[in-house]
């Protein structure tokens, strides 16, 4: 294991018992297999994994319960539109926590866990909700190249 994810483990745990969430040792393992994870996993990709890392089974049923306790202290996050999981970025971080935006590479299929401005956010938000339309999430996934295989794949 290297030492950003013992950091983050570590972090991730203090972070929860300063604001009195109960991080349990199956809870950290799941948190432990999407930091060591090259890309976002679904709930049953997580669960196989579990497995075959931690040599106990996990169930679906379960691993859902487990992302959702992750996500709701932050450490995890959700691509809406993939049902995937991944770890956030920003666990060893000092600063606050912004609204989390996501961009995708559909060449090596990595995430990058990005704030865009509050300001720019509202912008976007109100000019949406003027068409009528009402928007349940704001976050984003955008997809596109990232900037590795940009430079892999040029001439
Ligand atoms: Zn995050
Ligand atoms: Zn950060
Ligand atoms: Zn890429």
């Amino acid at each position: 294991m290297t030492d950003k994810i013992d950091i983050s483990l570590q972090k991730a745990q203090d972070e929860c018992s300063r604001t009195g969430l109960r991080m349990t040792d199956k809870r950290c393992n799941v948190l432990k297999i999407l930091l060591q994870a090259s890309g976002p996993l679904s709930a049953y990709e997580i669960a196989d994994q579990f497995k075959s890392t931690f040599a106990e089974s996990l169930s679906a049923m379960s691993a859902y319960r487990m992302l959702d306790f992750l996500m709701q202290a932050n450490l995890v996050h959700k691509l809406e539109t993939s049902n995937q999981y991944l770890a956030c970025s920003h666990i060893s971080c000092e600063h606050k926590h912004e609204l989390p935006q996501f961009l995708i590479c559909d060449k090596c299929h990595t995430v990058k866990e990005i704030g865009l401005s509050k300001q720019l956010l509202k912008e976007l938000k109100d000019s949406i909700e003027n068409t009528g339309f009402a928007l349940s999430s704001q976050q984003l996934e955008l997809h596109g190249v990232c900037k590795g295989c940009q430079l892999i794949h040029a001439d």
